[in-house]
């Protein structure tokens, strides 16, 4: 084992050429390559039994092409007057801010729960009343799921729609409750990967009919929708997922348990051994214990976070400074956007640091890592 070779931040871990071979043979057979295919039509009723198993209500599953794509149509299928207001946290990845731009509408960014680092029903709440905010876009930032039942209960009272953005959160977050959609996300680096691929879960066919139309340009192939069959009945994109990307879904879902085991113990023993050396001195994001980890972040006091950064790049060891630039940072220079304040979410991200996490990752790997972070946290300044 070198003890100076790099540790890259994450390396997907997709399945390989003979877990893929049984689902490739049935592309062969069937001939059928995108528009709602034998697989996607599986792999949808795959996971919906996977989601019912978790919830009081049946589940429908509509995949897309992206967990963007799925987020865009879904903020969409909303229908709410151009340049509406939705609000979505500061800190999350780009995507959720491109999504509501791109469905026409106006980023209100709020502030984030100290504890959970996500958006709550009472941030949201609050940012409501200031901006008349129409939607709210809930993150399950890092994974860490949103309560459903809370955001409905928020929903039917305010009377504001909430869509829940779990792209990186498949295995943690459940839908729970049937009127609040969910979008997850099949990337290459997420805890169900297919390389690219998306999907939007919730308990009202009607939502996921509509996704389902708008994710296939927007063309009516319904006979009892009032309008032609075949005619373009609203505006939608090209959003639909292949089969070739099913079938590595499909793989994918094969091997999850197993993923998400290796995933977890990876994560216990890695975070345990930096607990362990550094104690008190590390922050870490509040929930429940995440069913596959895919990364690895925790908050540290901003000088020390600096310098593990110096530190770590002289030894080849990869971090990132997850979903920074904040997203009002990024905004301001690409669209009209509303802030509220949000000094929490300056607050976590002056110390926030992604750490190299992969199932590849080896004792040695965590060792070289503890001793570098415990370095950078207790040297004095
Ligand atoms: C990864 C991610 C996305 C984008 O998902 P894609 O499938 O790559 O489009 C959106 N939001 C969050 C919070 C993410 O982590």
């Amino acid at each position: 084992m070198n003890p100076h070779a790099a540790i890259p931040l994450l390396t997907p871990l997709l399945p390989d050429q003979e877990a893929l071979a049984p689902y490739l043979a049935q592309l062969d057979a069937n001939r059928h390559y995108s528009n709602f295919g034998p697989l996607n039509t599986a792999l949808e009723a795959r996971l919906a039994t996977l989601f019912t198993k978790h919830g009081s209500h049946s589940i429908h599953v509509t995949t897309t092409s992206s967990a963007t794509l799925g987020l865009e149509l879904t903020l969409s299928s909303l229908d709410l007057p151009p340049g509406s207001k939705v609000i979505v946290p500061a800190l999350t990845f780009v995507a959720s801010l491109t999504a509501i731009i791109r469905a026409g509408y106006t980023p209100v960014i709020a502030d984030i729960d100290p504890q959970s680092w996500l958006i709550t029903p009472e941030i949201a709440t609050e940012a409501a009343i200031q901006t008349g905010a129409r939607a709210v876009l809930a993150v399950a930032a890092f994974g860490q799921p949103q309560d459903t039942r809370q955001w409905s209960s928020f929903q039917r009272k305010s009377g504001i729609h909430v869509v829940i953005d779990a792209a990186g959160a498949f295995g943690s977050q459940w839908v729970e409750a049937p009127d609040i959609p969910v979008i997850y996300s099949m990337h290459a680096t997420k805890s169900l990967a297919a390389g690219e691929g998306g999907l939007v879960v919730s308990g009202n066919s009607v939502i996921n009919a509509h996704i389902r139309q708008l994710s296939n340009f927007g063309i009516n192939l319904d006979s009892n929708a009032g309008f032609p069959v075949g005619h373009l009945s609203f505006v939608g994109s090209n959003a639909k997922l292949s089969e070739y990307h099913a079938a590595v879904a499909h793989a994918s879902l094969d091997q999850w348990d197993a993923q998400a085991r290796c995933r977890q113990g990876i994560y216990h023993a890695y975070r345990q051994a930096l607990e362990e050396a550094c104690g008190d001195r590390l922050q870490w994001q509040a929930g429940i214990t995440l069913a596959a980890p895919t990364i690895f972040c925790l908050r540290m006091a901003a000088e020390a976070r600096d310098r593990l950064e110096k530190i770590c790049q002289q030894r080849q060891i990869a971090t990132r400074r997850w979903y920074q630039p904040l997203l009002h940072q990024h905004a301001a220079k690409v669209a009209p956007i509303i802030k509220q304040p949000t000094p929490v979410a300056e607050a976590v991200a002056s110390g926030l640091i992604g750490l190299p996490f992969s199932p590849f990752m080896t004792h040695e790997d965590i060792n070289r890592i503890v001793n570098t972070v415990n370095l950078a946290v207790t040297t004095p300044h």
